[in-house]
């Protein structure tokens, strides 16, 4: 039976052995099902910071809920806003704002678990921050992976950090690998990861049709819930070509070893092969609390709140080939994962430069991946990474890919 949830409280000194957790993109998608699993284990955890963008309602409730110590918001005026509401309401909670604050909070001595769940490449530095502190960093801001995946794992493995997937597919590719496996270290008997992909919500639209859509079309995935920006993502495929460059970054594959599969169930979800053909999966139902729990009790288990999987009702699995020809984002991520260095950085900022732009309505669908190719080939990737040339080559693909935008907006 369901336990039902207490209210949450802070740590007393008769549960001194609770965790600290900091939530970056505590606003989100994934911050609010990170606060939902930890308000039903209120001994375990307790929230030591919470940050947000500008959603400073939704911020002053999860400090009323929540009562962590520190909260910050990326916005100097919502920031002060939430610090008004605050004040008022006779809470001790400091308020920070700022890409400063962000980085403190991720680093903080009481902190012994960040969630880094900040959507883009905005999350890297105070991702990178939880990790030189050698925090357990969970891992669902895909971006920073993509644009640094080597260095991020090496910091970790210099700092001792713990760094546990959430993204769906890598928190199962992680369960699938041998008990004694960490992220980032070589592993024996793997021979490929299955990656699957629930196709979107465009899986059976015409090619012809793609030009066409709408951002609210887009933003309809038919099995998860998830924030606008990872909703085109998934909607274009390159969600899923993120996926393979994480996927190479946090276990030593190469993008041969990664095949992407299109299950439009999403039930399983994702495989490991091993060299005596074993095939592993991690199945579920598409509930993003299930890899938060996960990672939040690793190497135990806790509930989630996740209902049990009916078998019954799912019926059946089916598993496609992935149509490169309607989404070319695809071939674009496996080009750039294949060349390495900074081209996956490139890709990713112009990948996001040109979704806002879809999501605003001044470029459509298709120019998603015609910006994304325009940028990859204007600009040379440097081999070298160093997280100084990664920012300059982001910051240069940014203003490429602002440029191809204003292009295509004109020729629209
Ligand atoms: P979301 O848009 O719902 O939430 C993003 C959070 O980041 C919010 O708290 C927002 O305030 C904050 N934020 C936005 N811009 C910021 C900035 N410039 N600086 C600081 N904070 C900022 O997104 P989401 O769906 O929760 O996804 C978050 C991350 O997790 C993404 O990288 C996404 O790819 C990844 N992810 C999400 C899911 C999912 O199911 N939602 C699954 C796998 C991976
Ligand atoms: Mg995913």
């Amino acid at each position: 039976m369901a336990r039902r949830p207490l209210p949450f409280r802070p740590a007393t000194a008769t549960q001194r052995r609770a965790r600290g957790v900091t939530i970056l993109g505590a606003t989100g998608t994934i911050g609010v099902n990170t606060l939902n699993v930890l308000a039903m284990h209120p001994a375990d955890f307790t929230v030591v910071a919470l940050t947000g963008n500008t959603q400073f309602e939704r911020m002053f409730e999860q400090c009323v809920q929540f009562a962590p110590q520190t909260a910050v918001m990326l916005d100097e005026q919502a920031a002060a806003q939430l610090r008004a509401k605050i004040d008022a309401a006779g809470l001790p909670i400091e308020v920070l704002s700022g890409a400063a604050g962000l980085a403190q909070v991720a680093s903080l001595p009481q902190t012994d678990i960040v969630m880094a769940a900040i959507v883009g490449a905005a999350g890297l530095l105070p991702t990178l921050s939880a990790i030189r502190a050698g925090k357990r960093v969970l891992l669902a801001n895909k971006e920073p992976l993509v644009m640094s995946g080597p260095l991020c794992v090496q910091e970790a493995l210099k700092a001792g950090a713990e760094l546990l997937p959430i993204d769906s597919e890598h928190n199962a590719i992680f369960q699938c690998m041998p008990p004694s496996y960490r992220t980032g270290e070589p592993h024996a008997g793997v021979r490929r990861v299955l990656l699957t992909c629930s196709g979107g919500p465009f899986r059976e639209t015409p090619a012809a049709a793609l030009a066409q859509v709408t951002p609210e079309q887009a933003c309809a995935h038919p099995n998860w819930v998830m924030g606008r920006k990872i909703s085109v993502d998934s909607a274009t495929l390159m969600n899923k070509g993120l996926e393979l460059i994480e996927a190479c970054a946090l276990f030593d594959v190469t993008p041969e070893q990664v095949e992407i599969v299109v299950h439009p169930q999403s039930v399983i979800h994702s495989m490991v092969e091993y060299v005596d053909g074993s095939v592993l999966a991690q199945m579920g139902n598409p509930d993003m609390r299930t890899p938060i729990a996960h990672a939040l009790a690793w190497p135990e288990r806790m509930e989630s709140g996740v209902n049990s999987l009916d078998l019954f009702q799912v019926a059946r699995l089916d598993f496609e080939r992935p149509d490169s020809a309607r989404f070319p984002c695809l071939a674009l991520a496996y080009a750039a994962a294949r060349s390495g260095g900074t081209a996956p950085a490139i890709l990713n900022a112009a990948n996001e430069v040109a979704v806002a732009a879809f999501l605003a309505r001044r470029i459509r669908f298709t120019d998603i991946a015609a910006v994304i190719a325009a940028v990859l080939d204007d600009m040379p990737a440097a081999s070298e990474l160093s997280m100084p040339i990664v920012l300059a080559h982001d910051a240069r693909a940014r203003e490429l890919a602002a440029a191809e935008v204003a292009r295509l907006e004109v020729g629209a």
